[in-house]
């Protein structure tokens, strides 16, 4: 099976606002896929479609290289995981007990917590009341119960929402390590490409519910190749430096900003600078924003 999600025009009309727009999405079997866009791009309708949350106003989802229906939605939902909006759990009973409830839920075999409780990393925390979890354990816990049923399939609707940048990085962590060990196809949202960029092996880029971009990530760094960013004793003269020497630049504040360079070219421009006694202060790489590769995908500047 080539993609365990692929959809056909897939489309949701709101009170007659189209929000999701003839969507085909190829979701490759066995790998990372970001979905990425700004807030109210349409991301969690389409993963609420996918799992038949949403009834799409037109179009077609294939899960698992099956059309879904009404006859083998639930057959193709146990074989798929989902962590939609905010984790769900009941604060009164510990992490442990919250697993079981969901056990029972899928009619998976309880022997399968110890297991899933270890693969998030809470086996030290499964006796504590969840309402007394931190975010990024409830988080966990929510993963750990899309986990639970062994799926071929796991949806993330933005999954590091309101964690701070160690829990973000341990949530990374944690979702690349699935499809290696386990065989799993995870489709992911964010609006972070710098979030899903270490992670994901492909992505597709949705704004104003129309997917402008499908394709693998290297193809997507090709868009968002990073900028050199320069700064120098004189700024002025080295600018002018530069130009004359075929290395484009323009001043961005208190900096100059280039092209990416390959490390002949880097080396170069450095030399160039320090022969003519122009002082190297900074020299950084900046790497595009979303907005930035929104921008050169489509000509038109968007407000994340
Ligand atoms: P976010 O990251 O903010 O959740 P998103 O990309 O997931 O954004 P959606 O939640 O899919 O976006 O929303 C897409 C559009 O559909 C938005 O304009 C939203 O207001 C609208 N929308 C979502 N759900 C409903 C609903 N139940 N009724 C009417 N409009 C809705």
């Amino acid at each position: 099976m080539k993609y365990a999600v692929e959809t056909t025009n897939l489309t949701k009309d709101y009170q007659k606002k189209r929000v999701v727009n003839e969507i085909d999405l190829r979701v490759p079997t066995g790998s990372i896929y970001a979905l990425l866009g700004p807030n109210g791009a349409g991301k969690t309708t389409t993963m609420k479609m996918l799992l038949g949350l949403v009834h799409p106003t037109a179009g077609s989802v294939t899960l698992l290289g099956e059309d879904m229906n009404d006859k083998n939605r639930l057959t193709l939902l146990r074989q798929t995981g989902s962590l939609i909006e905010s984790p769900s759990y009941y604060g009164h009973l510990t992490g442990r007990e919250n697993l079981q409830l969901i056990c029972m839920l899928k009619g998976a075999a309880e022997s399968e917590i110890d297991h899933v409780l270890s693969i998030v990393r809470l086996e030290k925390q499964q006796n504590k009341k969840a309402a007394h979890y931190s975010l990024g354990m409830k988080q966990r816990l929510a993963i750990a119960a899309a986990l639970l049923g062994s799926p071929r399939l796991l949806l993330l609707d933005e999954p590091t929402n309101g964690l701070d940048p160690a829990g973000i990085q341990e949530m990374r962590d944690l979702i690349c390590s699935l499809p290696k060990e386990y065989g799993m196809t995870i489709l992911i949202s964010s609006h972070l490409l710098s979030e899903v960029d270490q992670m994901a092996d492909c992505a597709g880029i949705i704004r104003g519910g129309e997917l402008i971009f499908q394709s693998s990530l290297s193809a997507l760094h090709e868009h968002s190749r990073k900028n050199l960013l320069l700064k120098t004793m004189d700024n002025n003269k080295a600018c002018l430096l530069l130009k004359e020497n075929k290395l484009p630049c323009r001043t961005e504040g208190e900096y100059l900003l280039l092209p990416a360079l390959s490390d002949p070219e880097t080396v170069r421009m450095t030399a160039l600078l320090v022969q003519n006694q122009i002082g190297i202060l900074r020299l950084t790489e900046k790497q595009k924003s979303l907005e930035d590769i929104f921008l050169s995908l489509t000509g038109k500047k968007v407000s994340l």
